[in-house]
């Protein structure tokens, strides 16, 4: 089995790095080896932000319009490549190759918003704030910022930050998970094909060596980092002690609530996508069903019966539904939770542990795995296991289900099933999660609305992409002119004011 050398891309061109520490990378499908990602050091972080740092002042001055065009060149070469980009998600990742065409797609929306940077540059104007004089704003690029990335979204994770940042006139430095990194040089490789100048767009890759060099040198402005919560915590603390602007997206436990006049059907097809598609490694993946009233008595069995047909595969067979786990540490990770809800006492209706697809044994699997009677206290109720595991929680009531979700510590995204609408109106006024479906199990925003959840979902006030993106990739400033002809003789020692 040949394997290949994975390294950087750095100002217009593929960067080998020092080699001196290397990571594996395996298709989770068939277990193997497949490649080898350079962990770059202190000085290969460097050279990145040194090219961005060089490339900063000319794009920057580029006119919004024609950096506009440039990032409309790169949405048709994505649309042309597309399907590559997917090949190279579900050879690391192991999700399946649809599931991987619909990442893509969401990340080229995120590209076709950014395309509108002129229009959402454009600042506001006040003519005569006092006599003689107007007042406007407007809105500058920071200078390099940088974006690290977690494992589950190789493509689209990535253009949730540097698309926006980039049309805003940044250049940009990206530091994606070392488990699936191949993805990252492709569209890295597009950006050029594009036309973007050299440095405009860089790829390091690494691991803490990397992010910390990030976190800690003054050339970078900005961070954005979108991964698990100690890490986000740690990314938001540090990044902010060095004097940086961070928005910071971490972890999550998304419940589902289920109202007694919901569609029952339609509650468990999304249910049974929402949980277990892309093996629920997905920050907003459903976790936690909260069933109310006599809910559950009617659709664990229902989905009991329906993970009996799941085709779980290799992913790049065209009707697999699940694939593999990500890596042998988070299938074993996965499997501990899995005992451990068994050991705390939560009923386990359809075991996942002990689970392999034929032809592909040395692959990391795990099944798709139902709890029932999960209780608040346990920890597979607490903690995020990121993997194919549902767990149903029973409660009596709307506003014991609505209490239950507000008091957990992680606030991402949520989903309420009812055909009552003042139940929904009052479900979405009052849940205290950043992301809220009603009948849509994944509600993810579009590209022009913003991502971000509360409490420990994000650390930092903006939201990734959307006008908030934008917001956070520029510092607005104020001017306030006027001409000589309408300057008062004589100093004034007193408060301006509108005269
Ligand atoms: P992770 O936190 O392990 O890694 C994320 C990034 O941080 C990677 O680039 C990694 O190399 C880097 N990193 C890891 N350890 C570090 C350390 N000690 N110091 C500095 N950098 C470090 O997350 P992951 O396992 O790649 O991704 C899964 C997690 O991401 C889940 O918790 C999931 O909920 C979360 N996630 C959240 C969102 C969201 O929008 N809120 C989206 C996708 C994923």
């Amino acid at each position: 089995m040949t394997t290949t050398e994975i390294g950087h891309y750095i100002n217009g061109q593929p960067f080998a790095g020092a080699r001196t520490k290397t990571q594996d990378v395996f298709n989770p499908a068939t277990g193997a080896m497949t490649g080898q990602v350079d962990l770059a050091s202190v000085e290969d972080v460097d050279a990145a932000v040194a090219a961005a740092k060089a490339a900063f002042p000319a794009w920057s001055n580029v006119p919004p319009i024609r950096r506009a065009r440039l990032m409309n060149k790169f949405l048709q070469l994505l649309n042309e490549r597309k399907e590559e980009l997917a090949h190279a998600i579900t050879a690391e990742h192991g999700k399946v190759f649809t599931d991987a065409c619909g990442e893509v797609e969401r990340g080229i929306d995120i590209v076709e918003f950014a395309c509108g940077i002129p229009q959402l540059l454009k600042g506001d104007f006040t003519d005569q704030v006092s006599t003689g004089i107007d007042n406007w704003t407007l809105r500058q690029p920071l200078g390099v910022v940088a974006g690290v990335t977690p494992f589950n979204f190789p493509v689209m994770v990535p253009m949730w930050m540097f698309p926006v940042a980039i049309a805003a006139g940044n250049t940009f430095v990206l530091k994606p998970s070392p488990t699936d990194p191949t993805a990252s040089l492709l569209y890295a490789e597009l950006m050029k094909e594009a036309g973007f100048p050299d440095g405009v767009f860089n790829v390091v890759q690494g691991d803490k060596v990397a992010v910390d060099a990030l976190l800690e040198h003054e050339d970078v402005k900005a961070i954005s980092f979108v991964g698990s919560t100690p890490i986000a915590n740690y990314i938001y603390e540090v990044g902010a002690r060095h004097g940086k602007r961070v928005q910071a997206l971490g972890g999550a436990k998304n419940h589902m609530l289920v109202m007694p006049d919901a569609d029952l059907d339609k509650a468990v097809d999304a249910l049974m996508g929402a949980a277990y598609g892309s093996a629920g490694e997905r920050c907003m993946a459903i976790s936690v069903a909260t069933l109310v009233g006599d809910v559950a008595d009617k659709i664990v069995p229902m989905i009991k019966e329906r993970l009996k047909d799941l085709k779980v595969k290799n992913g790049v067979e065209l009707d697999a539904e699940m694939g593999p786990i990500v890596t042998k540490a988070a299938q074993e990770r996965i499997l501990g939770y899995i005992d451990k809800g068994v050991e705390e006492g939560a009923d386990l209706i359809v075991d996942g542990r002990g689970f392999s697809v034929e032809g592909h044994e040395e692959g990391f699997w795990v099944g798709g795995t139902l709890f029932d009677n999960v209780t608040p206290d346990m920890t597979i109720y607490k903690e995020e296991i990121f993997g194919p595991v549902l767990s149903c929680v029973r409660v009596e009531s709307f506003a014991e289900g609505v209490q239950l979700i507000n008091d957990h510590e992680y606030g991402n995204g949520v989903s309420i099933f009812t055909r009552d609408g003042n139940a929904a109106r009052e479900f979405g006024r009052q849940i205290q999660v950043g992301m809220v479906g009603v009948n849509v199990p994944i509600p993810v925003p579009m590209a022009w609305h913003g991502f971000g959840g509360w409490k420990k979902s994000l650390f930092g006030d903006t939201h990734a992409y959307g006008e908030e993106g934008v917001r956070f990739y520029t510092k607005q400033k104020s001017i306030m002119q006027r001409w000589p002809e309408s300057i008062s003789k004589g100093a004034e020692f007193t408060m301006p004011v509108a005269k």
